[in-house]
């Protein structure tokens, strides 16, 4: 039996760069080693590179 009040959440993820929650695997990023980032989703962070698409500039 679940308990719903004393139930946590597992930290989710989100993306530090856009804020993007990250749930399934293809959402992460990868590092320069091409091990998923639980820092960034896959479109801030590739092969250990962000890749800022809304940058200004
Ligand atoms: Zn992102």
């Amino acid at each position: 039996m679940v308990c719903c009040r004393c139930k946590k959440e597992p930290k989710e993820s989100t993306c530090e760069a856009c804020g993007m929650p990250m749930k399934q695997k293809e959402d992460f990023g990868t590092k320069a080693d091409g091990s998923p980032s639980s820092q960034y989703c896959v479109h801030c962070f590739q092969k250990g590179k962000l890749i800022g698409g809304k940058k200004k500039n």
